[in-house]
């Protein structure tokens, strides 16, 4: 009865654990063993109880069976359970069946049978070579998965400790049973087998409804954490180690023999690590561990608390973020570089268009410039309704001059005028002074008037020919000749107006230069 409530208590949890069925079936074993057990204790013919007796071998069989299944189930061991193997495993026992069924024939599991001296109903079995080969089955198969419960007893991990060694005492009882009656410990022809494994079904009952044994699904826990790519890490409230995962152990390797002991001694290396789970309930950040392979980890700390919200420990889990870190900073550098690359393209871009908007022996713009801007200016200019002056100015007799004091005279006597242009033009910052080309220079002047352009361009003429320059101990004469436009009066287009300026200059150099002329009005 015992054992049939657990069975149905595991069924109704069935769904949580997967060692719960073969749980159920060896529960189920055992209370028809032991109903088995009790038919033959109550039989009163021989015939009769060598006929139950021979059942009580199904029934322990099975269980037997069944338990080195749930062992191993329990234990996380199922990948031995291939259908070859689960065949094996029931094999040994049909042959056990097959032998106590025919003993009349050979005799090898009882020799005889013989009343109790004392006159009880029990029958005293003279046992054979037969029966203590069966009972060798029924301890290998038992110690097995005893040895098995007791190995996972002693993995750390809290998790599953108390239901491991509640399984692990619902174990042993079976094995001291059949010890017992081996041994001619009991009263005489009393097999307590089947008790004993009734009450180990106690034991189970107990760890399934107190310690809720399927409920924490320890198999599945386990292997999560076992096999877990991140370095599991569990600190008891005293902060000493209780548990950690192979992970762990390649990360920053903590070993067995620490557990029990301080955290802060084991893992003094990374004092990083001891000042977190201190200062902090919960966090999540970024470490550097220079570990055997030197590593980024992502560090998560969470403090465990009781149902009464008292600290119980801390569970630490480091993820080896290394790959990650490394490619987010490979990416970083990828990017600055790119983005030095792209200022640079920048100011290189600004520098070509300075360079091919710019004279370089005068920092003025120069002719391309002109062509480019001046007919925009022109279309500002009949937007706004607005005049804009056009000056062009040529030095005169520069051949002259460069043939007497040379070519870097020359090209002084170009910075010098360059200067003076700069120098008269920048008040109006909308001002355009190019050197349109050799000594040949351009003035655009919005705004201006003709009469306003002309004092403009007399001012430069004025200040040039006064500027003293010297070469090779010799004063240069330096004058300009120049020629005022103004659009839209004389010309609406850049060609109309370069032509009507370009004779005007043309005009002030027949007039004997070093003077100003203005296009004449029609
Ligand atoms: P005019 O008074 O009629 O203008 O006489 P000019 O001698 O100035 O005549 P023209 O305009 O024909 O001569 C310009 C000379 O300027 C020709 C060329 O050798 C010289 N020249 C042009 N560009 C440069 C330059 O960048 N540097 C120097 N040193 N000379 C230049
Ligand atoms: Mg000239
Ligand atoms: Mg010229």
């Amino acid at each position: 009865m015992i054992s049939t409530t657990v069975a149905f208590a595991a069924w109704q949890r069935r769904s949580i654990c997967l060692a719960s069925k073969p749980f159920i079936l060896m529960m189920l074993a055992i209370a028809g063993y032991a109903t088995v057990a009790a038919m033959e204790a109550a039989a009163i013919l021989l015939r009769e109880k060598i006929f139950w007796s021979k059942l009580e071998y199904v029934g322990s069989g099975s269980v037997i069976t069944l338990f080195l299944i749930f062992a191993m189930q329990f234990t996380n061991k199922n990948r031995w359970l291939t259908p070859r193997n689960t065949a094996l495993l029931w094999a040994i026992p049909t042959f056990n069946v097959i032998l106590v069924a025919t003993n009349e024939w050979h005799g090898l599991v009882w020799s005889g049978f013989l009343p109790d001296p004392k006159g009880s109903n029990f029958v005293i079995y003279q046992h054979n070579l037969g029966f203590f080969w069966i009972m060798a089955c029924v301890y290998l198969y038992t110690l097995t998965g005893v040895v098995m419960l007791i190995q996972k007893a002693l993995v750390p991990s809290v998790l599953s400790r108390r239901q491991s060694s509640m399984a692990l005492a619902g174990a042993v009882l079976p094995i001291l049973g059949a010890s017992l009656y081996m041994l001619r410990l009991t009263p005489p022809g009393l097999n307590i087998t089947p008790m004993s494994f009734m009450l180990a079904g106690l034991f189970y009952f107990v760890s399934l409804f107190r310690f809720r044994m399927f409920d924490l699904v320890p198999v599945a826990r386990d292997t999560l954490i076992e096999n877990m790519s991140d370095g599991v890490l569990v600190l008891d409230a005293q902060n000493r180690i209780i548990d950690f995962n192979p992970a762990l152990k390649h990360l920053i390797g903590v070993k067995k023999q620490h557990i029990g002991q301080p955290a802060a001694q084991v893992l003094a290396k990374w004092p990083e690590i001891i000042r977190l789970y201190h200062t902090h309930e919960s966090v999540k950040t970024e470490i550097f561990i220079n570990s055997v392979t030197p590593c980024y980890v992502e560090l998560l700390i969470t403090s465990l608390h009781n149902k009464r919200k008292q600290l119980t420990g801390r569970l630490l889990v480091l993820r080896d973020i290394t790959q990650r870190y490394q490619t987010q900073s490979e990416l970083r550098q990828a990017n600055e570089y790119l983005q030095k690359q792209v200022l640079e393209i920048q100011t290189l871009q600004v520098q070509l268009r300075e360079q091919a908007i710019r004279d370089g022996l005068t920092g003025l713009f120069n002719g391309r410039y002109f062509d480019e801007i001046f007919p925009k200016e022109l279309v500002r200019g009949t937007r706004d309704s607005e005049r804009v002056a056009l000056i062009m100015m040529d030095i005169d007799y520069f051949k002259k001059i460069n043939d007497t004091f040379g070519h870097q005279a020359g090209d002084r006597v170009i910075q010098v005028f360059a200067d003076l242009l700069r120098y008269y033009s920048d008040t109006n910052s909308q001002n355009i002074v190019c050197r349109y080309g050799g000594e040949e220079f351009v003035l655009a002047l919005p705004g201006l008037t003709q009469e306003k352009a002309f004092q403009h361009a007399e001012h430069i003429r004025l200040s040039f020919q006064a500027a003293r320059l010297e070469s090779r101990g010799k004063e240069i004469y330096t004058t300009v000749s120049g020629g005022v436009a103004v659009f839209p009066d004389h010309g609406k287009t850049t060609d109309e107006l370069l032509q009507v300026v370009d004779q005007a200059l043309y005009a002030a150099k027949l007039d004997g230069r070093n003077c100003i002329k203005c296009v004449q009005s029609n």
